[in-house]
């Protein structure tokens, strides 16, 4: 098999560092809606690359979120300038298709002549000129960690934190059953290089701003479970998003409350957002369960057991489209066991 020729094999780890020692400006992106790992990815790479003497941009097209501006170095993440920036390569990471990195942010990297794409997503289709996908990997920021450790490429402070904190991030707390002996060793090496352990965690998950209790105590009031207990589901309309002067990164990581309910197999988040769409965000417990496949039927994608869709609304019609595709592949499951 030959590797040039088939677009959908993955870039080698050199092929990658060829391309990053051989050019001197970068635009990393990551998806809209940011989360620890896509901004955690942005910072890795990003001050390795820096650390290399490059000239490095990092854009997002909804800028850094409050929940994440603890990070070390986290001032560089820029919303996205008005017109095209003048760099030789654009890097997208963690991003499952190329719109979710948000208009405003491809107009910023539409100048660039090669594009990377670095992602654990199993629905992406390899959008880049050069792709390392790797959906075993619990988290961008682990393939990172892979990536600059075997290219012995410079590993800063700055991207020690971000790599942690974005799998962190992603495997809920090391406990997904993503995380691997890899992950852990990887983790151990950062404590190694330098890690303070107990003050990221606590910058990481002990800091909540008090409207995302009051999101929370919102949300259990709209809590519903099917007769069967195997599928539950909350819901925050805009109402609620306005009252409590909600920000988008509020409701991160709230769905794993109802994940953790004993029987439940499927939990789904339903959110009305500002344009009139609707987010549904999905986990599931077991890999019978796919949500990513349930996502995809509507246009939405992510990994087996967590997945997300963007439709359109209004929110009780999505709610019922996505119900009734669950109970469907719930009910299967049953006559398959
Ligand atoms: P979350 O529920 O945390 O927003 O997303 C869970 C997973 O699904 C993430 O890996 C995310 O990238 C993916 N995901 C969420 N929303 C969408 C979407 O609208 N489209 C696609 N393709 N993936 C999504
Ligand atoms: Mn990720």
């Amino acid at each position: 098999m030959s590797e040039t020729t088939d677009t959908h094999a993955n870039a080698t780890f050199e092929q990658i560092g060829e391309v990053l020692r051989s050019h001197q400006s970068f635009v990393l992106i990551s998806h809209v809606r940011p989360d620890g790992d896509a901004i955690g990815s942005q910072l890795a790479l990003g001050f390795s690359l820096k650390a290399m003497g490059k000239s490095v941009r990092l854009i997002n097209e909804d800028g850094l979120p409050e929940n994440l501006a603890f990070l070390p170095g986290s001032e560089f993440i820029e919303s996205p300038p008005a017109g095209p920036l003048d760099v030789e390569v654009a890097i997208a990471l963690d991003t499952a298709t190329k719109p979710r990195l948000g208009d405003a942010a491809l107009h910023a990297a539409s100048k660039a002549k090669l594009w990377l794409n670095i992602d654990h997503h199993i629905s992406n289709p390899k959008y880049g000129d050069l792709n390392l996908i790797d959906a075993t990997s619990p988290a961008t920021g682990e393939i990172l960690y892979d990536l600059i450790t075997a290219l012995d490429l410079p590993l800063p402070d700055e991207t020690r934190d971000a790599i942690y904190v974005a799998v962190s991030t992603d495997t809920g707390s090391f406990q997904y059953p993503s995380t691997t002996a890899r992950t852990y060793e990887m983790a151990a090496d950062l404590v190694r290089r330098g890690l303070d352990v107990g003050t990221i965690n606590s910058l990481t998950y002990d800091e909540n701003p008090y409207r995302r209790l009051e999101l929370m105590r919102a949300l259990l009031n709209t809590l519903e479970r099917s007769p069967d207990g195997i599928v539950a589901h909350w819901e925050l309309r805009e109402e609620t998003r306005l009252d409590l002067a909600l920000r988008p990164e509020d409701s991160e990581g709230l769905i794993d409350v109802i994940r953790a309910i004993r029987g439940v197999r499927l939990a789904v988040f339903f959110e009305e957002l500002p344009d009139g769409k609707v987010r549904v965000s999905m986990r599931s417990k077991d890999r019978e369960l796919d949500v990513c496949k349930i996502a995809s039927a509507f246009g939405g994608g992510g990994h087996a057991l967590a997945a997300g869709i963007r439709m359109k609304g209004p929110l009780d019609e999505a709610k019922a489209l996505v119900l009734t595709a669950i109970r469907e592949r719930v009910e299967e499951t049953r006559k398959q066991s």
